[in-house]
């Protein structure tokens, strides 16, 4: 017998893969809570991209993750809800959400599934510890019962959201098993920065910009917020950063603006900003923040001005005060580390007979649908692969 741990995608995705050989146990007296409130109660459950496109917005964890996808791809997904009564609908960003934009259809769609193919579902029924035991493993719940298990798929989720039920159990119960936990952070979190005060009036600003962490830059959609900064490049990239960590912005591009410097010496320099395409809020907000009047012309623009105005133009130096909590932000990266975790199986290094799957692994995807993709596809990999075992 295989017992999974966690009723969301990826515990039900396992439980499918096993059918009568596994039972899934969920603490709460319903799975999937937050399946349910995913994509704002519409459930955007994967995404329609290519295979290359995919596995490329998964980034630093794309080779982790490729054996999974490949076994259980967006189409597989897609397929498996529309031949059971749940047709998807692709917007044309390609996300997919169920064409009734009703999570709830998702998920009474995977419990039919599941159902069909001779699985258990237990709710109400909490893992408190797992232990290796004579021919396999001795699940113990929270009201004291003893399980006997041949196989462990740990599929209890991440520690974001807690009261959906997922407050880093999975953490906890591979941690007393041996493994490496990386600490969780908040991931698909806005962030906070330090000394804002000047761009407060930027609030509810959207524009395309350039994310510079350390090395590495990233380009997408950058939204101003009352307290900082939010929007695609921001929350997908929350993972990598935490308090103190300093993030370059790089607004536009000033090739063109030395130009026009030097050719409109009677202009407002501020006007050749806006002649950027910069919102102008935020080309008054750099002006103030910079101590640069906004009256200046480009002949009277002294150089250190328009050093420090070009230099932040092009990559302005912000400090990160805060995120999110791990309560509100969407998501966590932390969890079993993916080094002690064989990704052709899902099956622990350190444990034979442990596997891992979803958000209890030290992964963080950006949002579009790829984090309920690939909790399904790990999920099934992990089912897969310890009915194999057997
Ligand atoms: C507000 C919000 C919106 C989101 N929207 C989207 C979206 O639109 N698209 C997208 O791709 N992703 C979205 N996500 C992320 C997505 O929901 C998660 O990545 C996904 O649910 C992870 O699946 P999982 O099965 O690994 O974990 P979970 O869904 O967290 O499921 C884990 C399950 O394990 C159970 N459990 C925990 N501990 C125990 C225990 N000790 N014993 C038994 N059971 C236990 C929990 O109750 C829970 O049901 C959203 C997340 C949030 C918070």
């Amino acid at each position: 017998m295989i017992l999974i741990v966690g009723g969301g995608p990826a515990g039900l995705a396992a439980a499918i893969a096993c059918g009568k050989k596994g039972i899934l146990l969920e603490r709460n007296p319903e799975a999937g809570k937050k399946l349910l409130i995913s994509g704002s109660g519409q459930c955007n459950l994967s995404n329609a991209r290519s295979h290359e496109e995919f596995l490329a917005a998964l980034g630093d964890f794309r080779a982790w993750l490729k054996p999974a996808f490949y076994n259980y791809d967006n189409q597989a997904l897609m397929d498996l809800l529309a031949e059971n009564g749940c047709g998807v609908w692709i917007r044309e960003d390609g996300k997919v959400f169920p064409q009734s934009r009703k999570a709830n259809d998702v998920l009474s769609t995977l419990l039919t599934v599941l159902h069909k193919r001779g699985g258990t579902l237990r709710t109400g029924f909490m893992v408190q510890s797992i232990v290796k035991a004579a021919g396999g493993f001795l699940v113990t719940l929270a009201d004291g019962k003893r399980l006997a298990a041949e196989k462990v798929i740990v599929a209890a989720g991440g520690a974001a959201w807690k009261h959906t039920g997922s407050d880093g159990a999975s953490y906890r119960l591979a941690e007393s098993m041996g493994h490496s936990i990386v600490k969780p952070r908040p991931a698909l979190s806005g962030v906070q920065i330090e000394g804002w005060d000047a761009f407060h009036q930027c609030a509810g600003v959207s524009l395309r910009a350039g994310l510079r962490i350390g090395k590495q830059m990233f380009k997408g959609d950058l939204l101003f917020t009352h307290k900082g900064f939010s929007g695609p490049v921001i929350l997908d990239n929350s993972w990598r950063m935490e308090p103190k960590t300093a993030i370059r912005i790089s607004f536009v591009d000033c090739t063109d603006f030395i130009r026009s410097l030097a050719e409109n010496p009677k202009k407002r320099v501020i006007s050749l900003v806006w002649g950027m395409a910069l919102p102008h809020s935020v080309a008054e907000a750099a002006f103030r923040h910079l101590g640069i009047s906004s009256d200046v012309t480009a002949a009277e623009l002294r150089a250190s001005e328009r050093n420090r105005l070009i230099n932040w133009l092009e990559s302005a130096e912000f400090r990160i005060q805060s995120l999110e909590s791990l309560d509100s932000a969407m998501s966590d990266y932390g969890g079993v580390s993916l080094m002690e975790v064989n990704s052709k199986t899902m099956e622990s290094r350190i444990i034979p007979g442990l596997y891992f799957a979803g958000e209890s692994l030290a992964y963080s995807l950006p949002s579009g649908g790829f984090s309920i993709q690939m909790a399904f596809s790990t999920g099934y990999l992990a089912g897969v692969s310890a009915v194999n075992s057997i």
